[in-house]
């Protein structure tokens, strides 16, 4: 009798043992941009603010799991409490261009059917993550841009705002100071070409763009992306975010993609679709092909991260900055936050 007890004991704990040692499977995984995010410059307010913002995402998109819809609403809900929050740099809170102006890009793909589509350079679309998904429903093209792009998000039923909207102080003053610092290192650099386009790096108001990665209960994929792109940027310059591919990916069979950072790098490395296709070509884990797109954009001087979830709910959400406002959700509900490395 006791030697039965022993070996229930035995192998109950094996079995327990097993459990936690299997990978947690997650449903949801978010950004809010990566860039030079300090715990010394952070004050207890803006962090708790940060946090409560991020969690809020969290339990919008997983709202619409839970509820059996698909993961394109799940990530089109989330976005739009990052979109709707002047902390991030999409929608409401989006940086000014060089001209003082917001232009705004952003990008769904739907992995079970590979459809895609994307805004860029939209100035008053209020939810442009909605002018993507309505381009790639009730569209036959991929991508549309400016006066064009806002045009149909008009005639598509979306919520149109005068450009004023955007206009928030923090970005206002953002932009003064990429502009000041800008001459002053021009003049000290003799204008380099990271210094003509955005001002000298390390500065955390350049990125702040939001992304998700949602896994529906059908098994299937979507991921989105939105930003005011980078502070100081030129008039008509877009980043990765809308671009297919680049900064947003997605495909049942290997993951769902959204990247965040300097997104010329992003763009010229092909980020996103070079993570799948790492997982589709060479059976790499979403982490091991994450780990290799993400350290090329280092080596080639370019700073940021990305969130990835694949079709199991394995995430991983790498970055090569000082910080990147980014959370996940299990299946079961448990929400992880963090900023900081
Ligand atoms: N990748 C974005 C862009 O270059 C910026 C960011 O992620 O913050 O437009």
């Amino acid at each position: 009798m006791k030697r039965l007890k022993l070996l229930a004991l035995f192998l109950f704990s094996a079995l327990a043992l097993q459990v936690s040692a299997q990978q947690k499977k997650y449903v949801m995984v978010i950004h809010g941009g990566a860039g030079t995010i300090l715990k010394r410059n952070m004050s207890p307010e803006k962090e708790a603010a940060y946090i409560a913002a991020l969690t809020k995402a969290l339990n919008a998109g997983y709202a619409e799991i839970k509820a059996g819809k698909s993961s394109l609403d799940a990530v089109e809900a989330t976005i739009h409490v990052l979109e709707n929050d002047p902390h991030f740099n999409a929608g409401k809170g989006a940086v000014f261009t060089h001209d003082g102006k917001n232009e705004l890009d952003a990008a769904i793909m739907d992995g079970k059917t590979l459809m895609a589509g994307s805004v860029a350079g939209v100035t008053t679309i209020k939810n442009p993550i909605s002018a993507a998904r309505a381009v790639m429903e009730k569209s036959e093209h991929v991508m549309m841009v400016g006066a064009g792009a806002d045009q149909f998000a008009k005639e598509a039923g979306l919520e149109i705002v005068d450009p004023k909207y955007f206009w928030t102080k923090e970005r206002w003053d953002g932009l003064q100071q990429a502009i000041k610092e800008d001459s002053t290192k021009a003049v000290l650099d003799h204008g380099s070409k990271k210094s003509e386009l955005f001002g000298s790096k390390n500065h955390d108001y350049k990125f702040g763009t939001v992304g998700c990665v949602a896994l529906d209960k059908a098994g299937n994929l979507a991921a989105g992306t939105s930003t005011g792109g980078m502070t100081n940027k030129k008039y008509g310059r877009v980043g990765d975010a809308p671009i297919i591919g680049a900064g947003t990916y997605c495909n049942n069979e290997t993951a769902g993609i959204s990247c965040t950072g300097w997104g010329e790098f992003y763009v010229r490395n092909v980020v996103a679709k070079t993570i799948s296709d790492l997982m589709e070509y060479k059976g790499l884990s979403v982490a091991e092909a994450s780990k290799i797109a993400l350290d090329k954009v280092g080596k080639m001087g370019g700073d940021g991260g990305l969130i990835a979830l694949d079709k199991k709910g394995n995430m991983t959400m790498p970055f090569n900055t000082e910080g990147m406002y980014r959370g996940a959700i299990t299946a079961d509900g448990k929400i992880e936050v963090s900023i900081y490395k």
